[in-house]
């Protein structure tokens, strides 16, 4: 049983926490908040919770939560821990990784030069093979690097162009924007493309974010280059195999992220979660050397089968195609 820490427990954290409670080989040995909040209480019904440091345990008992102890006792009893503490805070968290000779995940809003490695499940499973430290790519190059990385093997990419439709912030946040305006990204390339390269082999990906007022979900147009030709005929199994990718169709009413994310619920997912990427059926076009197609993401839940998938890879425990599988037997992805 591999034991975990997950250290971090907001957007990302939590819904890792249920991710890795749900498989066979492994268990949340403690999940770390920040602060007594309503969050660490209802977390504390199912997880054994500690504070970030000694001083931070008072804290938690004044509010009723049964506190193990802190962050540093959990990493004397865990394999592994995940890292989805805000961005920036993983990169400082390494040492303390290193002093406890735990291994570690870090999530996308690290710099890829913190761990060196960057982790997604399709296109690069085996990078991470006992290692000690690794990265799981943010949401969207989650999403980007799970589409074409099929391609890739049908039909060989050398290059992408995409335009990635940023939702502004995520449902639980009420600080950030922007809530009335559209806000493009000024760097071109945004880092997605450089990042999408980290974890997949291609000439060239370019890439702009432009931000939108919208929690839900994010959209990216994408427009791919191949090696071999392609007919709009090709398309119809370019997903096939690809339980993680999920086709979705204007006709049958789902002409917006409102209506992805409500298909989501219908599916009975806790918290409303679409952890596969969600690609119109209607925007695929195939023609010479192109294919385009246009996908949601849900920012919220992409990244947390990656991160199941990553602990194995890490800990050498299941092969690519056997951990992919028993991710998503667990957690009810692609039909399974
Ligand atoms: P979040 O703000 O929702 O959650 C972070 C949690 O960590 C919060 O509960 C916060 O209180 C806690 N925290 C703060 N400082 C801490 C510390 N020093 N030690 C332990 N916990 C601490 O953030 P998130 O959205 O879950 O993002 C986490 C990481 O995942 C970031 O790198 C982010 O870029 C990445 N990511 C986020 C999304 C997304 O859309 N939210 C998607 C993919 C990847």
């Amino acid at each position: 049983m591999i034991k975990v820490a997950i250290n971090g427990y907001g957007t990302i954290g939590r819904r890792v926490a249920d991710a890795v409670r749900s498989q066979k080989d492994m268990t949340v040995a403690g999940i770390v908040k920040a602060r007594p909040d309503y969050v660490a209480h209802e977390a504390s019904k199912t997880f054994r919770v500690y504070s970030i440091d000694k001083n931070g345990t008072e804290a938690f008992k004044n509010e009723g939560i049964d506190v193990q102890g802190d962050l540093e006792s959990l990493l004397d009893n865990v394999d592994i821990v995940v890292d989805a503490t805000p961005e920036g805070q993983g990169e400082k968290n390494l040492e303390l990784y290193k002093k406890h000779h735990v291994k570690a995940i870090l999530q996308g809003g690290e710099k890829s030069t913190s761990t060196g490695l960057s982790f997604n499940s399709y296109s690069n499973f085996s990078d991470s093979w006992g290692k000690d430290y690794s990265r799981v790519v943010s949401c969207n190059t989650t999403g980007l690097a799970r589409t074409v990385s099929a391609a890739q093997e049908k039909f060989g990419v050398l290059k992408v162009d995409a335009t990635i439709v940023r939702r502004a912030t995520d449902p639980n946040d009420s600080k950030k924007g922007p809530i009335n305006g559209v806000e493009p990204s000024l760097k071109f390339p945004s880092h997605h493309g450089p990042d999408l390269r980290t974890v997949l082999n291609l000439q060239d990906a370019t890439t702009v974010a432009i931000k939108v007022p919208t929690t839900l979900m994010h959209v990216h147009s994408i427009n791919l280059t191949t090696d071999k030709p392609v007919t709009q005929g090709d398309l119809a199994d370019l997903f096939t195999g690809h339980g993680r990718i999920l086709e979705i169709s204007g006709k049958a009413g789902i002409t917006s992220t409102a209506q992805v994310m409500d298909l989501a619920r219908e599916m009975g997912r806790k918290r409303g979660d679409l952890f596969e990427i969600a690609v119109w059926k209607e925007s695929m076009y195939a023609a010479g050397n192109t294919i385009r197609y246009i996908q949601a993401v849900h920012q919220e839940s992409d990244v947390v089968p990656e991160n199941v998938d990553a602990i194995r890879s890490m800990m050498q425990a299941m092969e690519k195609d056997d951990s992919i599988r028993e991710t998503d037997r667990a957690m009810n992805i692609g039909g399974n």
